[in-house]
């Protein structure tokens, strides 16, 4: 096996770069991954744009990542060479009580406070975008079937997307608007659908409304053109949506969903952006009309474990919401695409 390994690192605002350090040895209980490819997630766009400046450089970014198994520990029973997988880059502990009681991995009550180590190479984050990434066995995640990779990559976006619409305890047969025909906003409505859900989405951009159709979402609004409010009510038989999924984080996008909701009407907020959107939401509304605001972030194992069959079996459709491929040299031209208002995902594919 080779002795260097390259990687894609993001070292200033608008600047990522391909930099070469050695493969890091195993340890007993620890998995060496060879990754063929690595999607652009918003986190990691974001950062290039110089909006995260909690997040900091060399930041060895990628957490949407897929490769095979290249060598393992001694100590590891459940994965062999050849294995295709994802990493779960939550990290959770797996031993404290909340872990224990399968919630969100984000509440492991062991995680480490200071989110980003820097390692002895001198660079933060997991190297998803790395020719090699060690794990240790705990989080590796098994792929259930051969699947390409980049579209394995969408693990962790489906995986927070199914705690979202857990959070939501969706009934069947419920009106959801999703506002926002991003990547974001297409797995919620797909998963949304796929727990039984009549489905209207509101998009500005065209060609994410065509991607929608693909898709086969038939109850598009623009709120450009069309008349929002009116429209809402007709795809609704009257009754407004009972949940509605905000998968922008806007002002206007917040503002419009507010406007439209009917008594009992949950919002999920799904969306972050930086710096935060305002809103202003009136108390009184929410204790009259018995609204639920939600919160999701994250992940549970469970929801991740879901996500990786969900996606071997094809029960969710990611081959629209990949919007192009580059070579790991591009990676600079990757993220400019990346950043582009009305992309979906960029895929870096990492060579051998
Ligand atoms: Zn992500
Ligand atoms: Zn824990």
């Amino acid at each position: 096996m080779k002795k260097n390994m390259k990687f894609g690192v993001l070292v200033a605002d608008k600047k990522a770069e391909v930099h070469e350090h050695e493969i890091p040895k195993i340890e007993d209980d620890e998995v060496l991954v060879h990754n063929k490819s690595c999607n652009i997630c918003t986190h990691d766009y974001q950062q290039w744009l110089g909006l995260r400046h909690q997040q900091p450089y060399p930041m060895a970014w990628g957490h949407e990542q897929s490769g095979i198994v290249a060598d393992i520990g001694k100590k590891v029973k459940n994965f062999k060479v050849g294995d295709q997988v994802v990493d779960n880059i939550y990290r959770p502990c797996l031993e404290c009580a909340n872990c224990r009681k399968g919630l969100n991995m984000h509440l492991c009550l062991n995680k480490p406070t200071e989110k980003f180590t820097i390692d002895k190479y001198g660079y933060y984050g997991y190297y998803g975008c790395g020719q090699y990434e060690v794990i240790n066995k705990k989080h590796v995640v098994k792929v259930e079937k051969n699947i390409p990779f980049e579209e394995a990559g969408f693990t962790e976006p489906l995986a927070t997307v199914l705690q979202g619409i857990e959070r939501l305890s969706l009934q069947p047969g419920e009106h959801v608007l999703v506002i926002g025909a991003g990547t974001m906003g297409l797995l919620n409505a797909q998963v949304a659908r796929y727990f039984g859900a009549d489905i209207i989405i509101s998009e500005l951009i065209e060609k994410k409304i065509q991607t929608a159709q693909k898709l086969g979402f038939n109850k598009i609004i623009n709120p450009s053109k069309d008349d929002f409010k009116q429209k809402v009510k007709t795809l609704t038989n009257n009754q407004g949506p009972s949940a509605i999924i905000f998968a922008v984080g806007a002002t206007t996008a917040y503002q419009q969903g507010f406007d439209i909701a009917p008594r009992n009407a949950k919002f999920l907020i799904f969306a972050a952006n930086f710096p935060a959107p305002q809103w202003s939401i009136d108390p009184n509304l929410v204790h009259y009309k018995f609204w639920q605001v939600i919160g999701t972030y994250g992940a549970s194992l469970k929801n991740w474990q879901d996500a990786v069959e969900l996606l071997s079996y094809k029960k969710i459709n990611v081959t629209p919401l990949i919007e192009k491929r580059f070579v790991l040299e591009d990676i600079q031209k990757a993220f400019e695409m990346a950043a582009t208002p009305g992309t979906y995902r960029t895929a870096v594919i990492i060579p051998d």
